[in-house]
């Protein structure tokens, strides 16, 4: 028998194996039965090649718990070790290049362990003592035991193993008593051993299958074949939209299968995300950094020898080979959905609703996959027809450019509550795309940088004169006091809305254009939208809703009301403007700054502020007692779903009695 010393340079390791690699304890058995399984190859390696010449056997790799003594042990039949593998595997590890390792990144909690050869060695962080039974395939190889409390000496003696293989046994630390539990065991083994390579069993079930699909060639595989695999790893899941089979081998070597899930609630993305594996061997589904940020909202798997796997988030973004991978995802999705759009545009289009989320994301947060994506991202219009940025600019290019040269692109994302406007707009020839998807607010923003001389505007952002500027606009032809008398008229009759503000301006639009039309600036509905999105923006969201009440002056209606104003309290409001007009002149004649100057101008500007009132006073008594500026007001209250309750009801009953 030996005893000796493991070549650690640090006292004891095995504490900061434990701590270091807390959060992640199950991973030693992922370390163990991956151990196993290579063993197993390698054996079949050599065996092929005819190096080994006896029986292969059953290699199934099995996993026992035994409750009562406390141990759970990892069986193999491959390619075993004798005393000196061992004492060059396992007793002279190279610990000073993991300890390194270990102080620079004792930070983050996902230590390396595999790459390093501390893979074994995880083992320590639930066992307090760890054995090894072993015989190697060499011809006149003798059995080996080797043993291990957790300190860094061990002992290696004659063993009594008559089978070629390894077990390696643990007994259960007593805080780590849950990996004697049976349906534990089950559990971890389903996530980290489903897709190995070699059969694994336990509890006389075969727990993994052994050639995954994504390890196969593409034409090998049937649509069929790629729905069921995604079924097996996601139960319960529509069937995907489409998928992307990777295959690359150089210059890194990675395949996997990407799906696109058909997401039925709001963004509902964070259960089923991307797995990764490393050579069949589960080993995350966290797979921030590997893939492009967008691409989280994908499903399926992906696996490489080459990303570093058991590293830290942070070292994995910064880490060249992975950020190579992630621009080579990129790439292959989108030439991909490019030709699944050129293959059968028609599918591509029922489906768009479906993948637009994708597309969007991805165009808004990953600048080459926009460039990209371009050719084959859809808009729809009102009339659910789909174009291509191209093919939409051809469609709207002669009706939709205003006077200074810029295309108006018009759009709409309620098609009930803008009923109105998206009539207007296409009864003047124009398109209206539809943009009601949770991104659209972004992805407008998006369209016009990328799109040249083209602005995106909601149809019910400007009366449908002003939406595309075809010529200069007429002037309003009002005096100023017709501009005094008709705003504040206008105002006093305005019922109350909630959260919202009216500003009154007019135009001089075409006699056929309605009287009053409301509209909501595209600057300010932006901006709520927005915040509607991002929580620390809220400050817009709590701002009331900013209206535009549009009088048109040309309008008969309209004229019609400012003459019988004009005649009916035009003589008591004449005098009270000349005496705003010199009231003001005198105010502003004030220059010096002494006391009795300040008292002078407050008392002027009292003046004013109570002619102003009596103005307002005598402007809306006898305004209450006029129907038709209530009339056209609630129309357009109404044309936008403001008017309710009360107010709504007064008009229902104040048209009634019009008819009679
Ligand atoms: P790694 O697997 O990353 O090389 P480990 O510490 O897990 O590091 O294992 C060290 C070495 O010990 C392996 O490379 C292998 O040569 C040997 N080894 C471990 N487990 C077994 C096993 N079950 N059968 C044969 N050899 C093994």
């Amino acid at each position: 028998m030996t005893k000796g010393n493991i070549g650690v340079t640090t006292e004891n390791i095995f504490p900061v194996i434990k701590k270091f690699l807390y959060s992640d304890h199950e991973i030693f058995l992922r370390e163990l039965v991956s151990n196993a399984i290579d063993a197993t190859q390698k054996l079949r390696t050599l065996s092929s090649v005819g190096e080994y010449k006896g029986e292969l056997g059953d290699t199934a790799v099995e996993v026992v718990v035994d409750k009562e003594a406390g141990t759970l042990t990892v069986k193999d039949h491959g390619i075993g070790m004798t005393a000196e593998d061992i004492d060059k595997y396992i007793n002279q590890i190279a610990f000073s290049g993991a300890e390194e390792f270990l102080t620079k990144y004792k930070d983050t909690a996902n230590a390396i362990i595999g790459h390093i050869g501390l893979g074994f060695y995880s083992a320590f962080m639930v066992a307090t003592k760890v054995e090894i039974h072993s015989l190697s395939y060499r011809e006149g190889a003798e059995p080996v035991r080797w043993t291990c409390d957790g300190s860094p000496e061990y002992t290696m003696e004659a063993g009594e193993r008559s089978d070629r293989g390894t077990d390696i046994v643990l007994h259960i630390d007593d805080d780590s008593k849950e990996f004697l539990e049976a349906a534990r065991i089950e559990t971890l083994l389903k996530k980290y051993c489903s897709f190995l390579p070699v059969e694994v069993r336990f509890d006389g079930k075969v727990i993994n299958a052994t050639e995954p699909k994504w390890m196969k060639k593409p034409t090998e595989l049937t649509d069929a074949d790629y729905r069921d695999f995604y079924h097996e790893l996601y139960p319960g899941q529509d069937d995907p939209l489409f998928w992307i089979h990777l295959n690359v081998d150089y210059p890194f070597t990675l395949t996997g299968i990407l799906y696109f899930p058909k997401i039925k609630n709001n963004f509902e993305i964070t259960k089923n995300r991307i797995r990764l594996y490393c050579n069949q061997v589960y080993v995350t589904d966290s797979v921030e950094g590997v893939v492009p940020e967008f691409m989280m909202l994908l499903q399926g798997v992906i696996d490489s020898p080459d990303i570093p796997l058991n590293v830290s988030r942070s070292y994995l973004q910064s880490d060249a080979a992975v950020k190579k991978i992630s621009g080579y995802i990129t790439k292959k999705v989108s030439s991909r959905l490019e030709e699944l759009f050129k293959a059968d545009r028609a599918d591509f289009e029922k489906k768009w609703d479906d993948i637009k989320i994708f597309i969007e994301y991805g165009m808004l947060s990953d600048e080459k996959f926009c460039d990209s994506a371009m050719k084959f991202m859809l808009l729809k219009d009102t009339e659910g027809r789909h174009f291509t940025a191209d093919e939409y600019k051809e469609l709207v290019k002669d009706s939709q450019t205003d006077k200074d040269g810029n295309l108006v692109y018009l759009y709409a994302n309620n098609l009930e509550s803008q009923y109105n406007y998206i009539k207007a707009a296409t009864d003047r020839g124009y398109d209206v795309l539809m943009m009601d998807g949770q991104l659209d607010p972004h992805f407008v923003g998006l369209l016009e940088q990328k799109l040249e001389k083209t602005h995106l505007v909601r149809v019910d952002a400007d009366i449908i004169d002003n939406l595309i500027r075809k010529e200069e606009q007429r002037s309003v032809d009002l005096t100023a006091s017709q501009r005094n008398i008709l705003t504040t008229l206008l105002r006093s009759q305005l019922p109350k809305v909630e959260k919202a503000e009216f500003m009154v301006t007019f135009e001089a639009l075409s006699r056929e254009s309605m009287p009053i039309v409301l509209t909501q600036s595209e600057y300010m509905r932006r901006m709520k939208d927005m915040a509607a999105l991002q929580p620390n923006m809220s400050f817009f969201g709590e701002m009331p809703d900013n209206y535009n009440l549009v009088v048109n002056t040309e309008h008969p209606l309209i004229a019609k009301i400012r003459d019988a104003a004009e005649a009916a309290v035009g003589s008591s409001i004449e005098p009270l403007d000349k005496k705003i007009a010199d009231t003001n002149a005198a105010i502003a004649d004030i220059k010096e700054e002494s006391d009795e100057a300040k008292q002078r101008r407050s008392d002027l500007e009292k003046e004013v502020a109570d002619a102003r009132a009596e103005e307002e006073r005598i402007i809306s008594e006898y305004a209450a007692g006029q129907d038709l500026p209530k009339q056209l007001l609630d129309l357009a209250l109404l044309a936008n779903g403001l008017l309710r309750g009360e107010s709504l009801s007064a008009f229902i009953a104040r048209s009634v009695q019009g008819m009679m």
